[in-house]
């Protein structure tokens, strides 16, 4: 899978990742958000308490080899386990993947199917 492809299930099919996936992209982003806060250790224990944060180490375990290793794993879970609900949006002139499922207009050359 390209990386192109691992984003664009991550940006437009996060509804497919199961619970716990999705548990591990919400801590992995509330995590950035933290760093660029004052009073970080007041904020985390909120963070921690609303559940954007875990320290759940099952959770925690899917972040272990780092974030990108994260969405490859968790974009060919999706891609494996509902294969019927994932469209990737291709150009029919050049084969590339559209910004969006949605998108009619290819951002490479430009072909647009509106
Ligand atoms: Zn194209």
């Amino acid at each position: 899978m390209t990386a192109e492809e691992v984003n664009y299930i991550i940006s437009h099919y996060s509804d497919l990742l199961n619970l716990n996936e999705k548990r591990a992209l919400k801590h992995h982003r509330s995590s950035l958000k933290l760093q660029d806060m004052p009073d970080g250790e007041i904020r985390r224990q909120l963070y921690l308490r609303n559940n954007w944060l875990t320290d759940d180490p099952e959770i925690l375990n899917y972040l272990s080899e780092g974030y990108v290793q994260f969405i490859i794993t968790t974009a060919e879970n999706v891609l494996k386990n509902h294969p019927g609900k994932m469209f990737f949006n291709r150009c029919k002139i050049c084969g590339k993947l559209a910004r969006t499922p949605l998108a009619n207009q290819c951002r490479f050359c430009g072909h647009d199917w509106h």
